[in-house]
Order: C-alpha cells, then structure tokens, then sequence
C-alpha cells in the first residue's frame, strides 16, 4: 500500500513540474501578472484608506458628526447639541 502511494507521488510531482514548465514556456510574462495582483491588492488598501479620510475632511463648522450613525450632517440637522445626535437619531 506504502509503495503504490510513493508511486503515485512521484507522478504527481513529475506532472505539476511538467504543467508549470509548459505554463512557463506558454507564458513568459507571469511576473507582469504577479504585479497585477498587487496592484488589485494595493488599490482595495488605496479605497479603503480614501474612505476613511472623506469621512474625517468634510468636517466643516456648519457640520457635525452624529454620535448615533456616524454620519456628517448638516448643524442644521442636530437636534441634541450635548449629545450630537442629528434628527433620525434623537
Ligand atoms: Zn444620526
């Protein structure tokens, strides 16, 4: 039972270096594809980072951020100033 196992890994191995010598072979810019994907990576970390600082910068004196949903809304929308809750929430 132990050999056929051992046989059967080896053919295994054999065959995914064939595929990945014959994947190599089929396409020569893998690399550009690597950079592709970091690239996918690193834009979702841009995104994610850009939504963080919207929600900070349109802090402006006519606005308040609501305690309740957390959303920036106009001070013409606060209901409870000690609170900071805007009208949905108060
Ligand atoms: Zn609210």
């Amino acid at each position: 039972m132990a050999g056929t196992e051992e046989e059967e890994d080896e053919a295994t191995v054999e065959a995914s270096l064939e595929e990945l010598m014959a994947k190599k072979a089929e396409r020569p810019n893998s690399s550009d594809e690597e950079d592709d994907e970091d690239a996918i990576a690193g834009g979702g970390r841009e995104e994610s980072r850009e939504s963080l600082t919207t929600k900070v910068l349109p802090m402006q004196q006519n606005e308040f951020v609501c305690k309740g949903c957390y959303l920036v809304k106009h001070r013409s929308q606060l209901a409870d100033r000690r609170r900071l809750l805007c009208r949905d929430c108060a």
